[in-house]
């Protein structure tokens, strides 16, 4: 628990700064003024409001897609896609560092999972090419890793996938307003429907909201609307949430500055992290972890840094592999340079004191 203000907060994924944005509250109090404060049934039933259909609408717009559906939580649209798309004859391959909804969402389909090894085509390849013809295969990957920072070759991912006749799922929760020209991600405009048939984003990140979407074709819309129960056994998303996901996607349109900001941050603290000689990952995302390895020595850096008002995560197993315990530290547009410099002072230090004989 935290006051957030009187804190430097580098621990959350609100990238862009809109959480706290006055627009963006705005939006939520004049949505409920105008739909009520709660959607009141599942969207299936009467839940479905204008404020959620034009949500719908400017997703799509925004990765390219022709239609998007709504879902409560990232969580809940993961459970969904592949409640609908798998069942015990599919067989499902996962990046070893997938997010956790995924393995439980193939989990509860009954699905084969088999995981490849991070980021290595080669391996997916042939785990692929043993697959019997005949068995109905999907290859499942974060876009962003979110403990890593890392980027999904969502080019080679799509060639491997086209090549063994496997589907592609991306779920682009970290990578949504931050990558790509528009803000559409790493799995967006530049790669359509052909490439990448089921998208996953959420809302409550660079967003700064909440909920998440699929993007797709019709038809796995449709399929999703009529089949998925994470879809149809929970109440719509609250119509101020929805509200104020509008106005964070006119901000993302209007003010690309903060994605520069953004850009800037993360090369400036890559720098200087660089020249105190923090083990960083090769991350070129606002996810920025700082690999400690033993799980003790993170939760002391943390508390140390915490104790003087700078608040990381501190990233241990099962979340990570045993051994990889990290701070993971997160950057955000609205950070000021001196806030991001007095992390790095504090880091230096930390350092310097466990060096000292
Ligand atoms: C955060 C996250 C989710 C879950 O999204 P919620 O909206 O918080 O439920 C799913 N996938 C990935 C990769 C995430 O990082």
């Amino acid at each position: 628990m935290h006051g957030r203000m009187l804190i430097d907060d580098f621990a959350g994924n609100d990238y862009l700064g809109l959480a706290s944005d006055p627009r963006l509250v705005q939006a939520t109090a004049e949505g409920a003024r105008r739909y009520g404060a709660g959607a009141c049934a599942s969207q299936l039933v009467s839940g479905y409001l204008e404020v959620h259909q034009e949500l719908e609408a400017r997703l799509a717009a925004l990765v390219g897609r022709p239609r998007a559906l709504l879902f409560s939580s990232g969580y809940l649209a993961n459970l969904g896609v592949l409640q609908v798309l798998c069942d015990r004859s599919t067989a499902v391959f996962q990046d070893r560092l997938n997010h956790a909804s995924l393995l439980d969402g193939a989990r509860l389909a009954g699905a084969r999972t088999r995981r490849f090894h991070h980021g290595d085509l080669d391996d997916l390849a042939h785990l692929l090419a043993r697959c019997p013809s005949d068995t109905p295969r999907l290859v499942v990957s974060d876009g962003v890793f979110s403990m890593d920072g890392d980027v999904a070759d969502i080019a080679g991912l799509s060639e491997v996938c086209r090549r063994h006749d496997a589907w592609l799922m991306v779920d682009d929760a970290h990578g949504l307003g931050v990558l790509g020209e528009h803000g559409d991600g790493c799995a967006g405009r530049r790669h359509g429907c052909d490439q990448v048939p089921v998208l996953v984003g959420t809302l409550g990140k660079a967003l700064g909201t909440g909920g998440a979407f699929v993007a797709g074709s019709e038809l796995l819309i449709e399929h999703l609307i009529q089949f998925a129960r994470p879809y149809i056994y929970t109440t719509a998303e609250p119509p101020g949430v929805s509200a104020a996901t509008l106005g964070a996607l006119d901000i993302l349109e209007q003010e690309p500055e903060r994605r520069a900001r953004l850009k800037a941050h993360i090369a400036r603290f890559r720098a200087q992290a660089k020249a105190i000689g923090l083990p960083l990952l090769p991350s070129s995302t606002p996810i920025q972890p700082v690999l400690l390895g033993d799980s003790t020595r993170v939760q002391r850096w943390a508390a140390r840094l915490r104790a003087q008002g700078v608040l990381v995560g501190a990233i241990r197993a099962p979340t990570v592999p045993r051994g990889q315990a990290r701070l993971r530290i997160t950057l955000s547009a609205v950070h000021r340079e001196e806030q991001i410099d007095r992390l790095l002072d504090a880091l230096a230090s930390l350092k310097a004191r466990e060096e000292r004989p």
